[in-house]
């Protein structure tokens, strides 16, 4: 689908080298507008929502942050560790403020799922619906996020 001016200038923001090294498109080719329906469809799919999404992980990186860089047990089934790291990250989308460099790392124990996140995803999810392109290292499949934060029921 084509998109506007306005998204052609948000994805140049997440090319390799231009808010982070690696950028947050991976190999995917499809344009951003693409990238967000598609997972947009995928979350619903689920019978979730971004802002749900992004609250458990927000919830998870608060409680795991009390381990101040070790890991620590939430909710009597989620290992999480908090990485702090120097220095602020923006937002592609081109919003005020910038994000902590923080990497959240989650296992569910239930399920033996796993994910890794910065403060920037959980944002970029709640704000945008964006879960980065295929192939990017930070990119959050939704279902596979799902199951890691234990949003949706084994079947
Ligand atoms: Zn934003």
């Amino acid at each position: 689908m084509k998109q506007s001016v306005e998204y052609n200038i948000i994805q140049d923001n997440m090319r390799p080298g231009a808010i982070t090294r690696d950028g947050m498109l991976g190999h995917d080719r499809r344009n951003l507008r693409d990238i967000i329906e598609a997972d947009d469809a995928e979350v619903h799919r689920l019978g979730l929502t971004h802002t749900s999404v992004a609250a458990r992980m927000r919830d998870l990186r608060d409680a795991g942050r009390e381990g101040l860089g070790e890991t620590v047990t939430v909710l009597e089934r989620f290992d999480v560790r908090v990485d702090s790291a120097r220095g602020k990250l923006p937002c592609p989308f081109r919003h005020e403020g910038l994000f902590e460099k923080e990497f959240v790392e989650v296992l569910n124990r239930g399920n033996g799922a796993r994910t890794t996140f910065t403060a920037l995803n959980i944002h970029m999810i709640e704000g945008h619906g964006f879960y980065e392109g295929l192939g990017s290292p930070f990119r959050l499949d939704p279902a596979r996020l799902a199951r890691a934060l234990g949003l949706f029921h084994e079947t």
